[in-house]
């Protein structure tokens, strides 16, 4: 049997998350309600809880749920695949599945998308969002399935482990034997090593600052083959030096707010190669953009904003293959009433703290 409610983390104002009981609803034939086993912590969390996203409040944040079927309609148990007590990962995107672009494969880009941690709780039946032990799932939810014997703060990684997989090879067609560069050694940059070099990449160069020492050491543990503190040593002297003054093939920018990168991810492409965006820049303008460089190298820009099923999937089966280490980039468990503290710790507010994957794990 459900509880009537479920305890959520609630974001009522910018950088206000205050805990509460949200009804249960009940469910039709096509949806279903998840046990939330843990909800991974975000880049785009801290962005939210900053005000810096365009979403309403009151809204329950978190959009990298893990948990179980704990209850299904007949036809979503059908159509997904799934029964009560299967343990499952849920994108975040609830796409409507029957426009041209949808119905293209581009279900990312629904001109009806709906975010599940962006939904407020008076948008009916209100239980959107992953900082919660429970949470409901609608009807045109993708859900995949995740062995039961993997620890759940590892089984969360699905989804900046399936940012790596989109953004470092799907996006770039990364081929065997390419050289990449991974700007911002963060869990997204790690899980993109991690991904380039399933791949079968070629040479792998992590580019990072002093403070991300420890993460560059472990972008060398995923197969990383040169790591370089831009604030130690001239990057774009060192790219030079490695791919002997070609330029690497793909490049991929990681790093929050800061725009100088962008303008080093046109030098360090060799011509023809291509760059992938994904560090969001606050809207800023980048400074000493030379756009002629991109015509002058026939680069390929390519913008990368969130994950699709085949990321996830390729990310689901590097979990399960339990071969990679993931766990020496997990480094912190909170629980669901710690949910700012978590925020925090990810955006370096927590002196002595330093975080690479966080997740919350309800009842921890
Ligand atoms: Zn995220
Ligand atoms: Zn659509």
């Amino acid at each position: 049997m459900l509880p009537k409610t479920s305890f959520a983390m609630v974001q009522t104002g910018v950088r206000m998350l205050e805990g509460r009981d949200i009804p249960i609803p009940d469910i039709d034939d096509n949806s279903a309600i998840l046990q939330i086993e843990a909800c991974g912590i975000c880049g785009s969390d801290y962005e939210q809880y900053e005000g810096h996203l365009p979403t309403p409040y009151p809204a329950v944040p978190g959009h990298e749920p893990l948990g179980r079927i704990a209850a299904i309609g007949d036809k979503a148990a059908k159509r997904w695949g799934v029964d009560v007590g299967d343990r499952v990962a849920v994108e975040t995107l609830i796409a409507c599945h029957n426009c041209p672009t949808c119905h293209d494969g581009q279900y990312q880009r629904c001109g009806d998308l709906r975010v599940y941690s962006f939904m407020p709780t008076s948008y009916s039946p209100g239980l959107w969002g992953a900082y919660s032990q429970y949470m409901y799932l609608d009807g045109n939810s993708i859900v995949h399935k995740m062995k039961d014997s993997i620890p759940a703060e590892i089984a969360v990684m699905f989804n900046p482990l399936g940012a790596g997989f989109r953004w470092a090879v799907e996006l770039p067609q990364t081929r065997l034997g390419d050289s990449v560069l991974i700007m911002g050694p963060g869990q997204r940059g790690l899980a993109s090593v991690i991904a380039a070099r399933q791949a079968g990449a070629g040479e792998i160069i992590v580019t990072g600052l002093s403070a991300d020492e420890e993460k560059l050491k472990l972008a060398k543990l995923f197969g990383a083959d040169h790591t370089i503190d831009v604030e130690v040593e001239n990057p774009i002297q060192r790219v030079k030096e490695i791919t002997d003054g070609k330029g690497v093939d793909v490049v991929i920018d990681l790093t929050p707010y800061a725009t100088r990168p962008i303008v080093d991810a046109i030098e360090f492409a060799r011509k023809g190669g291509t760059v992938v965006l994904a560090g969001m820049k606050g809207y800023k303008a980048v400074p000493d953009f030379i756009s002629d460089k991109i015509i002058g190298k026939e680069l390929t820009i390519k913008g990368a904003s969130g994950v699709t099923s085949s990321g996830y999937r390729a990310a689901i089966r590097a979990i399960e293959s339990g071969s990679l280490p993931l766990e020496a980039m997990h480094t912190h468990n909170f629980a669901l009433e710690d949910a700012e503290t978590a925020i925090k710790t990810l955006a370096r507010e927590i002196p002595g703290e330093e975080s690479i994957h966080s997740c919350l794990i309800p009842g921890f």
